[in-house]
């Protein structure tokens, strides 16, 4: 199964004009039925030339949160007027299902500083603007509900949840206040099958979409943010975002994870004039997205070396190994001034998408009838287990 890459194009923000329109999304048969594949820019060299690049789909400036997150349930309740969605694929509602039947999911926004990232993941308070981290989240308590519901008593379905950032190659609790980190960060472990382990992370229940709000919002609070040329509440950290669902049914338990990723900015720090700080951020940023992007070119070119060990981020994210399901959004701006980010933006993305990416199925990992134990010593007490501080 390959990895699914969608475009998403933010529309004009008040400062910009309408004039400085470069990039638009475009569908290949030019039937204004059809979902939008491709998205134009114009070559930078010879303005006369456009490139044309092509993903699953491209969500254009005036795609709503609700059609990024499923566009299919956006048309069934009727918010979906205009023709042209009717071909349009669901991006992330999908990874529900997936995530229930026991696959990890991953999902990651990339792109530059401004283009939309925390948008689209996380979006803004009222219920329309909900990004795609609630939407997926809503999406789970639905599904559990509706699980536990069924089967009248049979099956629970556990949330848990775990936030993180990796700043300056360093992973660091979002759960943890910034005066209370230790500076060289949480170490990293390998557990097998190509996944990786934070040592010492804070896990939470959350048992409700607003206990998971609250819990949210409060971390994100702890997210490094610092003021740069390019936006005054740039994102220099990775954030990742993960929701683990156990589920147990008679006694058989399976967890499967999601990871939701808002990958810091993408952009050439020499158009920021960073100061020290800065370049010190703007060198690991960067050298950890192009670990990721030897990564995605390695796995896509069926190599047999895949750079992982090369950067924190893409050890924890192991893309291409462990992951069911990765979706990748590619967050661009419209607009002149990213001409050349856009443009390798674009070329990041192309690589990515050739990404074959096996399904694994989760394992129970312990059952607790005698004899079937997969771990040593493991008991029924286990699944009494405290959540709150246990590696995930
Ligand atoms: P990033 O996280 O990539 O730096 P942001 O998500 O902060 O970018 O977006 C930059 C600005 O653009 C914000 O003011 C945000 O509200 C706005 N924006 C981004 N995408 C959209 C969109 N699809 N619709 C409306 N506003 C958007
Ligand atoms: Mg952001």
């Amino acid at each position: 199964m390959s990895v699914r890459v969608v475009a998403r194009i933010r529309p004009l923000l008040k400062a910009e004009m309408q004039r400085d329109i470069i990039v638009d999304a475009a569908n290949t048969a030019g039937d204004a039925k059809d979902a939008k594949t491709i998205v134009r820019i114009p070559n930078p060299k010879k303005e006369s030339e456009a490139f044309s690049f092509q993903f699953n789909s491209v969500y254009d400036s005036e795609a709503t949160q609700a059609q990024l997150f499923d566009a299919e349930g956006a048309k069934k309740s009727g918010l979906n007027k205009a023709v042209r969605w009717t071909n349009m694929p669901a991006t992330v509602s999908p990874t529900v299902k997936h995530l229930f039947k026991g696959y990890d999911v991953t999902i990651f926004a990339y792109g530059v500083t401004g283009t939309g990232k925390t948008h689209t993941m996380r979006g803004g308070k009222s219920l329309a603007d909900r990004g795609v981290i609630p939407r997926m989240l809503s999406g789970i308590y639905r599904k559990a509900r509706k699980i536990e519901k069924d089967s009248e008593g049979n099956k629970q379905v556990q949330v848990s949840m775990s936030y993180y950032e990796i700043y300056n190659d360093k992973v660091f609790d979002l759960f943890e206040p910034p005066e209370k980190r230790t500076p060289a960060g949480l170490p990293i472990r390998d557990i097998g099958n190509g996944k990786t382990q934070v040592v010492g992370l804070t896990e939470r229940p959350c048992t409700t979409l607003k206990e998971f709000e609250q819990l949210y919002d409060k971390a994100n609070v702890n997210r490094s943010t610092s003021a740069t040329k390019l936006n005054a509440h740039s994102s220099r950290s990775h954030a990742v975002l993960c929701v683990k669902v156990t589920q147990t049914d008679s006694g058989e338990t399976r967890v499967s994870t999601a990871s939701a990723i808002d990958l810091a900015g993408s952009e050439d720090n020499r158009r920021t004039e960073n100061n020290k700080d800065r370049m010190v951020e703007s060198a690991s940023i960067n050298k950890s997205l192009f670990v990721l992007a030897q990564c995605v070119e390695a796995i896509s070119k069926k190599q047999s070396r895949i750079p992982y060990r090369e950067s924190k981020m893409t050890r924890i994210l192991s893309l291409g190994q462990n992951d069911g399901f990765t979706v990748m959004i590619l967050n661009l701006a419209p607009v002149r001034s990213y001409h050349l980010d856009t443009l390798s933006s674009l070329n990041f993305a192309n690589r990515t998408k050739k990404i074959e990416v096996n399904e694994v199925e989760n394992q129970p990992f312990f059952r607790d009838q005698p004899g079937k134990s997969k771990l040593d010593g493991a008991t029924n007490t286990m699944k009494a287990a405290p959540l709150h501080r246990q590696p995930l």
